[in-house]
């Protein structure tokens, strides 16, 4: 690559799970002694961890509690925080281009403005995707940010009263059957059995739920037995479970099947498939997947570029045996970061980057309280192996708290863990307003 000044310029984009952990090494290892200049753009003022925003949705999971506000963080490890939407990369003057801040009613707050970079890393994400299923974006929720998780939350509690109040069932129709639409559909249940204590004994009884899936079982990704143990659990709790069935279109009444059925629902989630942003896959010279992720190599460059990394769910690395590429799962995310946090700073004093090798520690799915289930890697001392109940449910929380301690170091994340736990002795376990 062409030669970096003395104090280099490291852009982040996006602080999710991939991004906000590379931003935090990276700033205690080079920020702190100016050995570089860390930055970290994100559209959002703080981070959450996204795994959990199923619990968000539901009320379940106190975000106030949980967020991470980027500026403290920023401060308090050594990077710079830029809030900002990036809508384009401009390879030859390096530099990116964030779109103007705007106030709700539309006045500019912040005039477009551009960012230099000597290394980009781009760790924007992905949403779901509705394949342009037409009505998906009119009447479908999706959960893929805080505010989408809390505008679903706020009509869901709008519904759940007047299903009270008008002693009517509510229909809540979820599309998709990977993680998220699975652990949606179980947390929402363990709400309003968690809401029968506040008034309406049988209120979980008025809720109607369903999940749909086009391929032949929930979890596709997932080990067989995973999914057939989650299926099983769901039904259990009363949810209705459609595999092999195909949405066409979302309507005012109701989700238009593929057999011409319309399935009645107030309330629909859209949380099949998984896209990053249109405008990736345009950029002049970087090459994208169909689904608009940036095709990187194994030392998570891009294929055109070595000064632009990508990683997390925004990027498509082809690092498996089966040629398959890697899925878009924290795991994966986690451990790109981690790569490159341990990497970067040598390959900018010139050692070459080694590749990325990936380390399959199973996977995990949580039903709320009422089970979990999963698989551990295979690799080393591990030999796969099943894992359900209590223990599956323990590893599951234990991910998130690895990357609370990753982020804000043992001490501190003890502490949050402690202010959580006696917070829940004096508040309401659901979110009430
Ligand atoms: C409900 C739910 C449950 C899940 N459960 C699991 C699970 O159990 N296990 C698992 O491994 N994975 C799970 N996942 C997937 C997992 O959350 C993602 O794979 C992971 O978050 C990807 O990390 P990332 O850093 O690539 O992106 P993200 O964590 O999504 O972070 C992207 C960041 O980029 C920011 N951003 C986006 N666009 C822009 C822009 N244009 N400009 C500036 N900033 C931008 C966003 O604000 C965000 O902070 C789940 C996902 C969901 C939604």
């Amino acid at each position: 690559m062409s030669k970096i000044s003395k104090c280099p310029k490291i852009l982040i984009v996006g602080g999710g799970v991939a991004g906000l952990t590379l931003a935090t090494k990276l700033g205690k290892q080079m920020g702190r002694s100016d050995r570089a200049e860390v930055t970290l753009v994100d559209r959002s003022p703080t981070h959450i961890w996204k795994p959990m925003l199923h619990a968000l949705a539901a009320g379940t999971w106190d975000a106030q509690q949980q967020q991470v506000s980027f500026l403290a963080h920023a401060r308090a490890h050594h990077f710079i925080y830029q809030p900002g939407d990036i809508c384009n990369i401009d390879r030859d003057a390096r530099e990116v281009t964030l779109a103007p801040i705007t106030l709700p009613g539309g006045e500019v707050l912040v005039q477009q403005r551009t960012l230099h970079y000597d290394v980009l890393v781009m760790a924007i994400g992905s949403r779901a995707n509705d394949f342009g299923t037409p009505g998906v974006v009119e009447h479908c929720h999706f959960i893929d940010s805080q505010i989408q998780a809390d505008t679903f939350n706020q009509t869901l509690r709008a519904r759940v009263l007047r299903s009270v109040v008008a002693n009517e069932t509510l229909h809540v129709a979820i599309v998709g059957a990977g993680a998220t639409g699975v652990e949606l559909c179980a947390e929402l249940s363990h709400l309003l059995e968690l809401a029968a204590h506040y008034g309406d004994k049988h209120i979980r009884q008025r809720l109607n739920l369903t999940l749909i899936e086009s391929a032949p079982r929930i979890l596709a990704a997932f080990p067989e037995r995973i999914s057939a143990s989650s299926a099983e659990q769901l039904r259990r709790i009363g949810v209705e479970v459609h595999v092999n069935t195909r949405v066409v279109a979302a309507e005012a009444e109701g989700l238009r099947l593929g057999d011409g059925r319309l399935l009645p629902a107030e309330l629909m989630v859209w949380a099949a498939g998984v896209k990053a942003a249109d405008w990736l896959a345009q950029l002049p010279g970087l090459q994208a997947t169909r689904a608009n992720q940036l095709l990187i190599g194994p030392t998570l460059q891009t294929l055109t570029d070595p000064s632009i990394f990508a990683i997390g769910d925004c990027a498509s690395l082809n690092a498996q045996e089966n040629g398959k590429p890697l899925p878009p799962t924290a795991q994966v995310a986690n451990q790109q970061a981690e790569h490159l946090a341990r990497h970067l700073g040598r390959w900018l004093d010139g050692t070459a980057l080694p590749p990325f090798v990936f380390r399959d520690m199973g996977s995990l799915v949580s039903l709320s309280d009422y089970n979990a289930f999963g698989t551990l890697g295979k690799f080393g001392f591990f030999r796969g192996g099943f894992l359900k109940g209590s223990f599956a449910q323990a590893s599951h929380a234990y991910l998130y708290r690895r990357q609370q301690i990753g982020l804000h170091g043992l001490r501190r994340a003890g502490v949050m863990w402690l202010a959580e736990t006696l917070n829940k002795l004096v508040r309401p376990p659901i979110r009430m307003s």
